[in-house]
């Protein structure tokens, strides 16, 4: 079947729900950012999400996926996602990814950021801002009429002319009532005018990963756990967006008064 047959096109309505859900989301993740201290372990931030979420009336949609154990993915400095959390205390300097979902009135939400623990050298500063950059820039390109590889190309020569690779083996995705609907969304390795074009209605993530190194990775023995195959750091945001005639909606910012201290 064609790609284009497999995206499922939202209504306002829905696109509203997905708004409520990513929002319950980003709340949580901001929840576990907040706390990311050194001395903190990875399961105290994780327990801290969960709490938030299931107050909301909402739950961890990451917890069972799969089989993965948690509500947030928690990748540490050369982990790159999907980091399972556990014991290990936050260390100064650390640069931390939290991905965080939530499943709400039947919608997923799924976000993510990376903040840097205490006090972080300006190199990785660089990294986690321009990640961020990327990320935005990603989700400008997201406009009617634009096709994947438009946006895939800018976000990867944002990207690389600042000297970091973009990782290829871990993508974005559709999202809606199942947490990974079509399209498959890259960031990387995709010529301008190829790959789908976007549709007002269509709901996706923008979420590039960018490495000091190399983009190669490798996964871990608990099977989860991606690590970068040079040792180098990491970092992640993610937004969910809804392409509408008006432009790039993001439909995972969270309540003005969980926003972080530098505006995240
Ligand atoms: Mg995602």
């Amino acid at each position: 079947m064609p790609i284009r047959e497999q995206i499922r096109i939202k209504s306002r309505k829905e696109i509203d729900k997905l708004k409520e859900a990513g929002r319950v989301a980003a709340n949580a993740l901001r929840v576990a950012a907040r706390a990311a201290k050194p001395g903190v372990t990875l399961l105290e931030l994780d327990k801290l999400a969960e709490n938030y979420i299931r107050k909301q009336g909402a739950l961890p949609n990451y917890k069972g996926y799969r089989g993965f154990p948690a509500t947030l993915c928690l990748s540490v400095n050369d982990r790159v996602v999907h980091g399972i959390p556990n014991s290990y205390a936050l260390k100064d300097g650390d640069v931390l990814a939290i991905d965080c979902g939530a499943k709400l009135d039947g919608f997923h939400g799924d976000t993510c950021l990376t903040v840097g623990v205490g006090h972080v050298s300006e190199t990785f500063k660089d990294l986690i801002a321009t990640t961020q950059l990327a990320m935005f820039l990603g989700v400008s390109c997201c406009k009617v009429g634009l096709r994947m590889g438009d946006m895939a190309s800018s976000v990867q020569k944002f990207a690389e002319a600042r000297g970091y690779n973009i990782v290829r083996d871990y993508i974005g995705h559709g999202i809606g009532r199942d947490l990974h609907e079509d399209p498959q969304v890259v960031y990387a390795d995709q010529p301008p005018g190829t790959g789908f074009r976007m549709e007002a209605g269509m709901t996706i993530t923008i979420e590039p990963i960018l490495n000091t190194g190399t983009h190669k990775c490798l996964v871990e023995p608990d099977g989860w756990t991606v690590r970068t195959a040079d040792g180098k750091i990491s970092a992640q945001f993610e937004h969910m967006v809804a392409i509408t005639k008006n432009g790039p909606e993001i439909l995972s910012y969270p309540d003005t008064e969980f926003e972080l201290e530098d505006g995240l």
